[in-house]
């Protein structure tokens, strides 16, 4: 993980976020930002979007671990549908 920034770094190499599109919400971007290089390639967040994002993964990773209880709280959801629609 690094943060972008238009002024270069030690070796000289400007690591900048422009040009650069968020990786969660697809709007420009400009420094800093917040810049993640994976196994085959990268991604590039506002600093705002990182947070939403992780509790958006934190939560997928809580459905893997616990799956009956989204399924129960999917059901759930349906039958409060079911009742406003019979209401
Ligand atoms: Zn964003």
């Amino acid at each position: 993980m690094s943060v972008t920034s238009p002024i270069p770094d030690d070796n000289g190499i400007v690591h900048t976020a422009i040009g650069q599109s968020c990786f969660a919400c697809a709007g420009p971007l400009s420094d800093p930002a917040v810049h993640w290089l994976g196994a085959d390639g990268a991604i590039y967040l506002h600093a705002a979007c990182v947070s939403p994002l992780f509790v958006a993964m934190a939560r997928d990773v809580d459905e893997i671990k616990r799956p009956e209880h989204y399924r129960n709280v999917r059901e759930g959801l349906r039958l409060l549908a079911e009742r406003r629609r019979s209401a």
